[in-house]
């Protein structure tokens, strides 16, 4: 149908620029904005960015912006748009999302039904379809959302599906999760690299020791899924498993990795586990029941990583303020190490006891977050005795 479209990357407030730096590596140019990430690419780009963007939310289609600062406007737009090229006869098509900002229309529910309606009309023109017969949707579903943003409409078609975080892996997740997506962009945006031992001593369902690992291994992070787009009738199916099959050879399984997960509870060990094992790494990551303040180790330059219980999420305050103080000291000894801890805990320095060297706001879902970053002091292998 069409040869090239303009996509969106979408992305948490603060991982617009690791996903960026992702599409540049799968050779893809792009500019970076509030949220999200747009680039362009034929048919082969919706496979080859879902199936492999570490950090990105969702792929969406671009099919047109326009200025809409009234209904009117905003029907004769969506009407101009080629639809066409994109929905087949016996698509369906919910308008999913309607997102009125700073616009004139604000009436979320009537931008939304006025654009299914814009759309209908376009299809059953196009399809020469008499108007008075609804059109059937009982084929695959394109997902179409609105957004105006400053009387600018934006009409996007989703490509993902369910959100890319969900890679398939997580059969469990514990009580308070950290998205796939989110945990993958803060290795990318940590200093840690696969020849690197990496430790996460809260690790609860295994999230970051298991996207370490497919880093790693250069595993694409939707191998374990499926997508939107896979059962649209003009993305052929030879191309999808192409770029599958390519991701296969991409893989190094045999790569040496040193992650190892550890909690102090026993059950999310289990379920940290399980998940390694539904991504099939079975045997790449170490788990260990173990409380944090017991953690010892003799390597050099490794990395710590890890999204400690918050207040608002899991301990009351005081087992926090402890377990802060408890961690800044257990890892004192740990001096060519790196540190990266995700808390919303303002105060989190203080209880730790150390000021970090760097510090980067981020979201997890709705919460505000910070990554606090501690610098290993780099050192020889020789000189490691007496520093660690
Ligand atoms: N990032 C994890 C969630 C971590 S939640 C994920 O994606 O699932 C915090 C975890 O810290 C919980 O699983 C909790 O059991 C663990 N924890 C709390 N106190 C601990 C301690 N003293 N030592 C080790 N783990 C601890």
């Amino acid at each position: 149908m069409k040869e090239k479209f303009t996509f969106v990357a979408t992305a948490a407030a603060g991982l617009e620029a690791v996903v960026g730096k992702e599409l540049r590596a799968l050779g893809y140019e792009c500019q970076v904005d509030n949220g999200k990430v747009r680039f362009q690419g034929g048919v082969r780009a919706i496979a080859e960015t879902n199936l492999w963007l570490r950090a990105a939310d969702r792929i969406k289609i671009v099919v047109g912006e326009f200025p809409a600062r009234t209904f009117e406007e905003l029907f004769q737009g969506v009407f101009a748009l080629d639809w066409e090229n994109y929905l087949p006869l016996g698509a369906s098509f919910p308008i999913s999302k309607a997102k009125c900002v700073r616009s004139k229309l604000h009436n979320e529910p009537s931008v939304q039904a006025i654009t299914k309606k814009a759309i209908v009309k376009k299809l059953q023109k196009h399809f020469h379809r008499p108007e008075e017969v609804p059109l059937m949707e009982s084929g695959p579903e394109y997902k179409i959302e609105i957004s105006i943003l400053k009387d600018k409409a934006t009409l996007l078609i989703d490509t993902s599906g369910s959100s890319l975080f969900k890679r398939g892996y997580r059969t469990e997740k514990g009580g308070a999760p950290i998205k796939e997506n989110m945990a993958a962009a803060i290795l990318e945006l940590s200093n840690w690299y696969p020849d690197k031992p990496l430790i996460d001593p809260t690790c609860g369902s295994g999230t970051f020791c298991i996207e370490a690992a497919l880093i790693g291994l250069n595993i694409a992070p939707g191998f374990n899924r499926d997508f939107a787009f896979e059962a649209w009738s003009w993305v052929d199916d030879n191309l999808v498993q192409s770029v599958r099959d390519e991701a296969e050879t991409k893989a190094h399984y045999d790569t040496e990795l040193d992650i190892m997960g550890c909690d102090i509870d026993a059950r999310m060990v289990a379920i940290a586990q399980n998940n390694a094992r539904e991504a099939g790494l079975e045997n790449v990551i170490k788990w260990k029941q173990m409380r944090l303040q017991d953690l010892k180790t003799d390597k050099i330059n490794g990395v710590i990583i890890s999204n400690p219980p918050y207040g608002e999420r899991l301990l009351d305050d005081k087992a926090v303020d402890i377990l802060y103080n408890e961690m800044g000291q257990t890892f004192v000894p740990l001096k060519t190490w790196s540190k990266f801890i995700l808390t919303s805990d303002e105060n989190f320095e203080i209880k730790y006891g150390t000021k970090a060297d760097k510090k980067r706001k981020l979201y997890n879902g709705t919460l505000r977050v910070d990554l606090y970053q501690y610098f290993g002091e780099r050192v020889r292998r020789s000189e490691a005795r007496k520093v660690n």
